[in-house]
């Protein structure tokens, strides 16, 4: 400690208070006594030589108390001195006879440790992860190309065609993936995930999406879009909505065996847009249901290729979630094994004067949903 620093301890200022509230009394005492006869000087410079030793004496014992008092937060200084050295599993002692707000302290920093300890252990997750989902298509094209330059001259039309459609998908896979951790990588640093919001109808997002998914589901599975007559005004990034149902919808279409249904509804209830995309396909056991939004996890027995984006890259679920709660929403999974799943996403609606045809035309209810989708 530097030479002014001291003056700053608490052993000092709680020397100092001590005393001062040691030394009021004793000279209130001498006003009161000597106050009227007018002669409070002299009398006090006659009693200084028992005053001075006094005061000398009081700011020796506060001294020595004031360390006792301190003694614990010292030695809780100490542990947490030596904390910054150690391992992030390290955690301080707690000692049940310790005082209560040290005792307070310690557990308190604890927790803070193990927060920490969780947070640096799902980063060092993330980057294992993601270290593995890059590793996986650049093995895949370096093998290829390796084989072309081994090859040379001697190459027939069927490999090469095999090898340039293999480089093209895995580093459409590759772009993909980085895309997407960028997004994530942005949301977690605090930036928004949504580029700009604007009142849109959220019937041209799902007119959207079905366009897309019609065209690439196969055959085998139905597809039903059902949307309302009257437009579902909300204040969104209408990419970033269309992204999301993209995904789910994908998602469905991948767990739906031939002969099954992908159904999307779209419908609003009390100023909240709801969309659900419901499969009959191969479903979601309820361990992996809680997990199912975490990063890069995937269901081992739907890890097939879609048509439509090629393989996913296990961050689809994710963003959406971070997506729609940048919108104040909500996204919810009912699901059962070998009977399908129902992705239900809830949606703020915008407040949109709306003329006399759209009220006319009012939204589904969920009746009225329940009934298209048994058609
Ligand atoms: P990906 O981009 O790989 O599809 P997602 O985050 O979108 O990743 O989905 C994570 C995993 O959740 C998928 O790999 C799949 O196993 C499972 N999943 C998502 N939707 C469904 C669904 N409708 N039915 C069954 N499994 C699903």
């Amino acid at each position: 400690m530097d030479k002014a620093g001291w003056s700053k301890t608490l052993q000092f200022r709680m020397t100092l208070a001590m005393t001062l509230s040691g030394l009021v009394p004793i000279f209130g005492c001498h006003i009161i006594m000597f106050g009227a006869s007018h002669d409070i000087i002299p009398t006090f410079m006659s009693l200084l030589p028992w005053y001075l030793p006094l005061a000398a004496l009081l700011i020796a014992v506060n001294w020595f108390l004031a360390k006792l008092i301190l003694k614990p937060i010292n030695r809780l200084i100490q542990s947490a001195t030596q904390l910054a050295s150690m391992d992030i599993r390290t955690r301080l002692e707690t000692d049940a006879d310790e005082s209560t707000e040290t005792l307070e302290l310690r557990k308190s920093f604890n927790k803070l440790l193990n927060r920490l300890e969780e947070s640096l252990n799902s980063q060092c997750q993330f980057v294992a992860d993601a270290s593995h989902e890059l590793r996986t298509p650049l093995t895949s094209i370096q093998g290829y190309t390796k084989l072309l330059m081994r090859r040379g001259d001697n190459i027939d039309a069927s490999l090469l065609s095999e090898a340039l459609q293999t480089v093209t998908d895995e580093s459409g896979r590759l772009i993909r993936l980085v895309s997407d951790l960028l997004q994530l990588a942005r949301a977690d640093a605090g930036q928004s995930i949504i580029a700009q919001k604007e009142i849109i109808d959220l019937r041209d997002v799902v007119r959207s999406v079905e366009d897309t998914v019609t065209m690439v589901a196969p055959e085998q599975v139905e597809v039903q879009f059902i949307i309302p007559k009257s437009p579902v005004w909300i204040d969104a990034d209408m990419d970033k909505l269309k992204q999301v149902f993209l995904n789910l919808s994908n998602n469905a279409v991948k767990a739906t065996q031939a002969g099954g249904k992908v159904t999307v509804t779209l419908r609003a209830s009390n100023e909240t847009a709801i969309i659900r995309v419901i499969d009959t396909g191969i479903g979601i056991a309820p361990a992996d249901q809680q997990r199912i939004f975490d990063r890069f996890y995937r269901v081992e027995r739907s890890r097939t290729r879609s048509k439509l984006y090629g393989g996913g890259t296990g961050l689809g679920l994710a963003i959406a979630l971070t997506i729609i709660k940048a919108h104040g929403g909500s996204i919810e999974l009912e699901s059962e094994l070998n009977k399908g799943s129902t992705f239900t996403v809830k949606l703020p609606m915008a407040k949109v004067e709306t003329d006399d045809d759209d009220k006319d035309a009012m939204p589904f209810s969920e009746a009225e949903d329940e009934a298209r989708i048994a058609e």
